[in-house]
């Protein structure tokens, strides 16, 4: 039996690879490399393939008897979603059916999706609970959502067993330096904040300064990817369990500002740099914070890297001798 991993070159697929294999599981990573990088796999079975392919997705479920589904594959940049709903859409929940279909044909109906805090929109209060309104305001949070409504549908009808992960902001490396996050574009924050700690970058621009939080910059609920992992094996132990179906935030409960990680930035590494502040990003809610205690008492997942200065000490790590 083994565990497929869709999307397992990318930046958390890669970390769960490593954590599962380490576990005792046999994986088969599944990726199109379109983001993912090959040499990220280091462990189990690497296939290229794309999901928008069923022919392909066929091939592996053919070769392999595959007991549970990780699903990673998705595209996430929200202001390409925005230009170009359309990729997304086909990307995101098209190819999403694909591998569902498949799946059932095969007899598997165990997967764990990764969806994202993006699915809550501009949330009423924080920390946000399961149980709140989801209304992205972006169509990749809409292709999330969508997914999850997807997957309550397909398990009334055909018995899928699903557990769905919002993530807050994941975060972080590998602590012992064999992964890390890569990503081309790079938009997110702390690789950011980094790239100017290294000179790569002449500054780090801090999107608006005047949000109604205590310095004015946005606060997000940064997740260690390592704590992610964690959860993600946890969830398939729930699943074989005989769990149902059901949907978890994953984050520290612990909100830090875009001028909060500056800082963690400056004090782990030593480094100075200018910091410029300038106009919101379009889209950005001011505060997003999740409550895991669904997690906690569900799964028995408990964050272990919340502190702010150990993320981006191992991102920093990561970043000064990226393998890729
Ligand atoms: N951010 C910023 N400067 C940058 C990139 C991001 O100020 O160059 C801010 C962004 O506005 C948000 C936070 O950092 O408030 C985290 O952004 P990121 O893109 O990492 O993740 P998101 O919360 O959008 O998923």
């Amino acid at each position: 039996m083994a565990i497929l991993i869709c999307g397992g070159a990318g930046y958390i697929g890669s970390h769960i690879n490593k954590q599962l294999y380490y576990e005792g599981y046999e994986t088969v990573v599944f990726d199109s490399l379109i983001y993912g990088h090959k040499e990220a796999v280091k462990w189990g079975t690497f296939i290229k393939g794309d999901l928008a392919n069923i022919d392909e997705i066929e091939e592996v479920f053919k070769r392999y008897k595959i007991e549970a589904v990780y699903h990673f594959a998705a595209f996430a940049y929200v202001g390409e979603s925005v230009e170009e709903p359309e990729k997304y859409y086909y990307n995101n929940v098209v190819n999403t059916l694909n591998l569902l279909r498949v799946m059932r044909k095969y007899g598997c109906n165990k997967i764990i999706f990764s969806s994202t805090c993006a699915t809550y929109g501009e949330p009423e209060k924080v920390p946000i609970v399961e149980n709140m309104p989801q209304n992205p305001i972006n169509p990749y949070g809409m292709t999330k959502l969508t997914v999850e409504r997807i997957f309550r549908d397909y398990k009334k009808a055909y018995g899928l067993q699903f557990v769905v992960l919002r993530y807050f902001n994941a975060a972080g490396a590998d602590p012992e330096g064999e992964l890390g996050e890569s990503h081309d574009p790079e938009t997110h924050l702390i690789p950011l904040v980094l790239d100017a700690a290294s000179g790569k970058r002449s500054d780090i621009k801090v999107f608006g300064t005047d949000y109604d939080t205590p310095d004015g910059s946005c606060i997000r609920d940064y997740i260690h990817v390592m704590d992610l992992a964690d959860a993600h094996v946890r969830a398939l132990r729930y699943l074989e369990k005989g769990g149902e179906g059901d949907f978890f935030n994953l984050g520290n409960t612990i909100g830090t500002s875009v001028l909060e990680v500056v800082e963690s930035v400056k004090r782990v590494t030593g480094k100075d740099f200018p910091v410029t502040m300038t106009e919101r990003r379009p889209g950005d809610p001011a505060k997003l914070v999740g409550s895991s205690e669904k997690a906690k008492s569900v799964l028995g997942w408990e964050p272990i890297y919340g502190d702010i200065d150990t993320i981006v000490t191992h991102a920093w790590n990561w970043h000064e001798h990226a393998m890729f």
